[in-house]
């Protein structure tokens, strides 16, 4: 599973890049050769609308989705449109401000990206692994996060047709990274205590450079 080393929601691109390497394509960075410039322009107009570590929206719990409607469907293609351009594989609604239990991934590159509204864990295997994960709203840290590695989540879509999603590996990574979210929880409050500091001194130093 040597991808799973690289960042949940920043898609993994180049798996022979470092961590580091890979810090440096969540945001405008230096050189970036796997992007275009239209590409990172995209990624750049996408990133705007997502929300960053100390908004105070990350922290707080979505509430389920009662409404299928015409704007719900707008919603979810405007995420989806977003996590494309950010070139993502996870994103939750409450990362550009949407208080509702909302999230769309994408794990494999081919694949449609799936919404998945009202998520819930149903069922979590034993079997437990700790890797690397990076987060859309925390761009440039990555920590390591201790997850099952099989889940089973129920949900519905857009339409507000239940369906059940058996998921294993980066795929579950991905979905557990997401539903965190939606409860307000964020990959510094699941990792040690050291690198959560060393992910704040990271970001703050990160923030001082802007
Ligand atoms: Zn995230």
């Amino acid at each position: 599973m040597a991808s799973e080393a690289d960042a949940t929601e920043q898609s993994p691109i180049e798996p022979a890049r470092s961590a580091c390497d890979d810090a440096q394509a969540a945001d405008a960075g230096p050189v970036e050769p796997q992007l275009s410039a239209e590409e990172r322009r995209r990624r750049d107009d996408a990133m705007a609308h997502v929300r960053r570590l100390g908004d105070p929206v990350l922290k707080t719990r979505a509430l389920p989705v009662s409404r299928f409607d015409a704007e719900l469907r707008r919603q979810v293609d405007w995420m989806r449109d977003l996590m494309e351009g950010a070139v993502g594989v996870g994103l939750a609604a409450t990362q550009v401000g949407i208080v509702e239990r909302v999230l769309v991934y994408r794990t494999e590159p081919e694949s449609p990206i799936v919404a998945v509204i009202n998520p819930e864990i149903e069922w979590r295997g034993e079997e437990l692994e700790t890797a690397e994960e990076g987060c859309l709203s925390i761009p440039g840290v990555h920590v390591d996060v201790e997850r099952n590695v099989h889940v089973r989540v129920g949900a519905v879509d857009e339409t507000g047709t239940p369906f059940t999603i058996e998921a294993s590996g980066l795929e579950a990574r991905v979905l557990q990274h997401e539903i965190d979210h939606l409860d307000g929880v964020l990959m510094l409050d699941r990792t040690t205590r050291e690198q959560k500091r060393e992910a704040m001194r990271t970001w703050r130093e990160r923030h001082a450079a802007e």
